[in-house]
């Protein structure tokens, strides 16, 4: 092996350790619930469409103030003595979008579309603001144009989450119940849905395992996304008043023990 290529691996190996320290660090403050996080949300117009223009510029921080409702509510019913765990702010609607994550599945093409991802998240920061602990950047999509949305995602231990989002008034509650899960992502918790057929898993993707009987349930655990009807349906929640932050998520990121 070439002097340089030995040079260049050990430099990329360095990166890779500041990266994951900084990351660890920032993961075990971001938990410790002693001060409000503070999650910046940056809405993005994902089409051509006018109607996705309207609706995006018409956004205030008044439509996304039920995900500090919900943390504050779950996080009461864990005991935390933080009153208010998330504090949401609504940075400048954005006019480019975030870094594509990769097609394929390699290892080497997701960590460096990560490494990407973080310096996109740190420039929109420090040439936008808002201060804040978490970055969410919600791209906004005319249902007209298209009716399945790509997939959201909250790089987990990284601070940063991309949501695919309905430009619709309709839409309101479950966007947020999507902003909330990908925010979850950032501080650790896991998903607790099958991916083949997006059914809760059960008991951790459950909000009422104890329930009997079992079905249906009444609640969506977040994690979980959706509510199970049956063994074999569910159906997703329209919003907070049926979401609610089950035991293994309150544990992932630190709420109990
Ligand atoms: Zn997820």
């Amino acid at each position: 092996m070439s002097l340089f290529r030995q040079l260049r691996i050990l430099v990329l190996l360095l990166i890779l350790l500041l990266v994951a320290a900084g990351t660890w660090l920032s993961q075990w403050r971001t938990t410790d619930w002693d001060t409000p996080l503070v999650v910046a949300l940056y809405p993005i117009v994902g089409d051509d469409s006018a109607k996705t223009q309207d609706f995006v510029r018409a956004l205030s921080v008044d439509d996304f103030v039920d995900i500090e409702t919900l943390f504050q509510e779950e996080a009461n019913e864990y005991g935390l003595s933080l009153t208010q765990p998330v504090d949401v702010v609504l940075g400048p609607v954005l006019d480019q979008s975030p870094p594509a994550p990769p097609t394929e599945r390699s290892l080497l093409a997701t960590v460096w579309w990560s490494l990407n991802m973080r310096y996109w998240g740190w420039q929109v920061a420090r040439e936008y603001g808002p201060p804040a602990d978490i970055q969410i950047f919600v791209l906004f999509h005319d249902p007209a144009l298209r009716s399945r949305l790509q997939h959201s995602l909250g790089l987990r231990k990284g601070l940063l989450g991309v949501v695919h989002a309905f430009a619709d008034l309709r839409q309101v509650g479950t966007n947020n119940v999507i902003i909330a899960h990908e925010f979850l992502h950032t501080l650790g918790a896991s998903d607790k849905y099958d991916p083949r057929t997006s059914l809760p898993l059960y008991p951790a993707g459950y909000a009422e395992p104890q329930r009997v009987p079992l079905f249906p349930q009444r609640y969506a655990e977040i994690m979980g996304g959706r509510i199970p009807q049956s063994k074999n349906t569910a159906v997703q929640p329209r919003g907070f008043s049926e979401v609610l932050v089950g035991e293994s998520t309150a544990r992932e990121i630190r709420w109990i023990p």
